[in-house]
């Protein structure tokens, strides 16, 4: 904790703020063609922060049209990937140096604890950018084995105009994700913040010109999802949608793609991830610590949050007793105090949701163990990590996303029926297993329907795994890794006639 400011520090840091509200478009930062603007707000205090820009289809024309020339001029494309590599990490750099700005933003503007924006959000994305800039000189094509009379050569090119539409739950570290690979390929890229959050994404702006990234290469146009996302989705000028959030919503990509040019769709979306105790685990002492972790962590606002554990019914009341111990060391309060490790939901619509879901559980017969009311604090928005017992499989809370601070105990009389039940859901997106038997860990990892299994940890894997959903989780692409870096390239080939 030394290594924090005090909240008295970071209060005065965030009335202090600089930060742009219009959108940045071929190089400057510009009002929306309508003038409209759209409140955003400190979602634990209820104050509005700022009016930002709230873009429409104008606006988008005019993103798009920047991209497109910056593309073809190949100012970015075709800058040597050595260069572009520097100006990607001088980019990185300047997050940086001004990561404390950027996680006090980050936390207003989303209701985030100011130590996890501190601890993980910015060190995480400045990490993932780094790691992706490094690419930019290490990708290399290759030739095919066509025999003497011909030379194929399978050659990697940027795609072109790539538009991010992007979540509120890790608005920065999901621009990371995304930013990363596309720019390290030479794309010209558009960002489209959630309504609720977009100003770090526009203050990236500033530090992305200041590093050198040429006008026109990155836009960023915040608006409503409805107005923009639509706009961007049915666009015949753009080449790839990288879109994370709502299965609901993403499925409305691929009907614009259909309905327009084609375009590359990536689905980054919902999860009900499992989290399965193997009947061989002797202490529940660490996975109980990660259980409370999967489940609460970013306020359950997590597209992988964990919320149906499932364990052995004879061993539920150990667990639940062994997770609530843990639970202690979890303070919710005011999202600038770094000695608070949750803050508030992220909007009063979002609060309303997870609030309607905690009345359903109950209405359906499950008890909430721990949880289950609002504290009345702040603005109001926030919610106690929630735990449900007395969960039936076919319960609406142990099958829909919550997305929020909520988790359930599902009791199981086999490793079996545990497998049964965490793959019984139309999501695939992560999955946890803790076994003391590594065979079973194998095993089991290998039978679970999810793009990232984490074995006695939870996690989302790092900077060099892929990470992407099964089944209504998405497809078309993969986050993180050497594999997202696909999605931004198209693969030609140059079939050389060698014969005289
Ligand atoms: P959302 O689907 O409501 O919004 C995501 C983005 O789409 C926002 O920018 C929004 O403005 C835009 N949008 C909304 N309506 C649109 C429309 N009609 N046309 C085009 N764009 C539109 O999701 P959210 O509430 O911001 O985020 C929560 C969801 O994101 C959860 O389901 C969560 O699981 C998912 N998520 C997934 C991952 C992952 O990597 N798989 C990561 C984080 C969040």
């Amino acid at each position: 904790m030394s290594d924090f400011l005090t909240t008295a520090q970071y209060e005065a840091m965030a009335r202090s703020l600089s930060f742009p509200t219009q959108a940045f478009i071929g190089g400057k930062f510009v009002p929306a063609a309508s003038g409209k603007t759209m409140d955003t707000i400190n979602p634990a205090t209820g104050e509005k922060i700022a009016e930002v820009a709230s873009c429409g289809v104008e606006d988008v024309n005019r993103a798009v049209a920047a991209a497109r020339k910056s593309f073809e001029r190949g100012v970015w494309a075709k800058m040597h990937p050595t260069e572009r590599k520097k100006i990607c990490l001088r980019f990185a750099e300047l997050l940086e140096k001004n990561a404390v700005e950027l996680a006090v933003l980050e936390s207003v503007d989303s209701g985030k604890p100011i130590r996890e924006c501190l601890m993980t959000d910015l060190p995480e994305t400045i990490e993932c950018l780094i790691w992706h800039a490094e690419i930019a000189d290490k990708q290399y094509g290759g030739i095919s084995p066509s025999g003497s009379g011909a030379l194929g050569l399978i050659v990697k090119e940027p795609i072109g105009v790539v538009a991010c539409v992007l979540p509120w739950n890790f608005p920065l570290m999901m621009v990371g994700w995304k930013l990363g690979p596309a720019l390290a390929e030479g794309n010209s890229i558009i960002l489209k913040p959630a309504s609720v959050t977009p100003l770090t994404t526009l203050k990236l702006a500033e530090f992305a010109a200041a590093a050198g990234i040429p006008e026109g290469v990155l836009n960023i146009v915040p608006g409503p999802g409805a107005l923009v996302g639509e706009a961007l989705g049915l666009h015949p000028d753009v080449d790839v949608i990288s879109f994370t959030g709502s299965t609901e919503v993403g499925r409305l990509f691929l009907r614009y793609s259909s309905e327009s040019n084609l375009k590359r769709i990536v689905l980054e979306l919902g999860g009900k991830s499992p989290f399965v105790v193997l009947d061989d685990v002797k202490d529940y002492t660490v996975a109980a610590q990660h259980a409370v972790q999967a489940a609460f962590w970013n306020m359950g606002e997590n597209c992988t949050g964990n919320s149906r554990i499932i364990l052995p019914n004879n061993r539920k009341a150990e667990f639940l007793e062994a997770m609530k111990k843990h639970l202690q060391g979890w303070k919710i309060g005011n999202p600038l105090d770094p000695a608070n490790a949750l803050g508030s939901m992220v909007s009063k619509s979002h609060f309303t949701t997870v609030m309607g879901y905690i009345e359903k559980g109950k209405a359906e017969g499950a008890t909430a163990v721990v949880g289950g009311a609002p504290l009345g604090i702040g603005s109001g928005l926030f919610i106690p990590p929630t735990i449900f017992d007395g969960v039936l499989p076919t319960h609406t809370i142990a099958n829909e996303e919550i997305f929020g601070p909520v988790t359930t105990l599902l009791g199981v009389n086999s490793n079996e029926e545990a497998l049964r039940i965490a793959n019984n859901t139309v999501y695939g997106l992560q999955a946890t297993l803790f076994t003391d038997d590594i065979t079973n860990g194998h095993l089991f990892a290998r039978e679970m329907k999810a793009g990232t299994v984490s074995v006695n940890n939870f996690s989302e894997g790092d900077n060099t795994t892929p990470f992407g959903g099964y089944k209504l989780s998405g497809f078309g692409g993969k986050d993180k890794g050497r594999e997202s870096h696909d999605q931004y390239l198209e693969t030609k080939t140059i079939f050389i006639n060698l014969n005289k």
